[in-house]
């Protein structure tokens, strides 16, 4: 999809909303045209379809390393007295598992910002439409909130886990997710970038290291982390917006830094890290 929002950084976009004194979604609308809708309810259908596929799916996924599905697990293991907050992650866990296992099983998915990272959005967008009962016109409009930070990340950094690490990916992916769950919270447009910046300062560093260069250790387990951490950034940013120091720009210019000065061994390699040191016990298995 073109988009307009390609040249733009969060600070114009901020000036622009007050400005003209419109909403961050309002702006979205002028400058996209409202067609966009379709295209959005277009892209929701797909994400949601992967999350419940993924739910109803069991097995091992394709790969020598052979891991079980888990999302089905997840989603029906429910502890006695479970708490609220522990049903709610455990929950937006197993949608965030199930769609990164339908992108491990080379099913279809929606790229949010990637592959890899595509289990974070749909995971929460997902429970807060059927589980919180958000209205479907709700979400679009945090879609479309999502999709505009994702832009201004590709824009003006990366999304790319072999050029910026994981960061990059799942980073960017907790920073949209962040931002459409403090859309859905109707939350004020500052609120709303202190939250997509919490979402991708703390995974500043991610590195990018694929066991067996498979998208699934510790990629699919990290799309539940990074979905849980989002919704704590939308809590954090509620309160704590006024005090803020760095903008999203400033952390999404940080990300690309940090990216860059990454040995290649962190990105996407399977040379460094969690790849290396699996490598390694296999081989001393194997000599063993
Ligand atoms: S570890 Fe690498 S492959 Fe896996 S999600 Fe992160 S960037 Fe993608």
């Amino acid at each position: 999809m073109s988009c307009v929002f390609t040249t733009f950084s969060f600070s114009e976009i901020v000036s622009l909303c007050n400005q003209e004194k419109i909403s961050i979604i309002q702006l979205i609308y002028i400058l996209e045209g409202y067609q966009l809708r379709d295209y959005l309810k277009t892209v929701w259908t797909a994400m949601k379809n992967a999350v419940e596929r993924g739910l109803r799916a069991k097995g091992i996924l394709p790969g020598e390393l052979k891991l079980t599905r888990k999302a089905k697990y997840l989603y029906e293991k429910r502890c006695y007295n479970e708490s609220a907050d522990v049903a709610m992650n455990r929950v937006i866990a197993a949608y965030a598992y199930a769609v990164s296992e339908e992108n491990a099983a080379e099913n279809v998915v929606v790229t949010a910002p990637t592959c890899g990272s595509c289990g974070v959005l749909p995971s929460i967008l997902y429970y807060m439409e059927k589980d919180r009962g958000f209205p479907v016109e709700e979400i679009l409009d945090a879609l479309a909130v999502a999709g505009l930070v994702g832009n201004v990340i590709r824009t003006n950094a990366s999304i790319s886990g072999a050029e910026c690490g994981c960061q990059a990916e799942i980073g960017s992916a907790c920073s949209m997710a962040a931002a459409a769950v403090a859309q859905l919270y109707g939350l004020s447009i500052d609120q709303i970038e202190y939250a997509a910046e919490i979402a991708m300062e703390h995974n500043l560093g991610l590195t990018c290291d694929p066991v067996n260069g498979l998208v699934q250790i510790p990629c699919i387990e990290r799309n539940a982390v990074a979905a849980m951490r989002a919704l704590s950034a939308v809590n954090l940013s509620r309160f704590l917006y006024a005090t803020r120091k760095i903008s999203f720009d400033d952390v999404v210019a940080t990300m690309y830094r940090t990216g860059l000065d990454l040995n290649e061994k962190y990105r996407e390699t399977a040379h460094g890290g969690l790849a290396q040191i699996y490598m390694e016990h296999e081989k001393n298995e194997q000599t063993d």
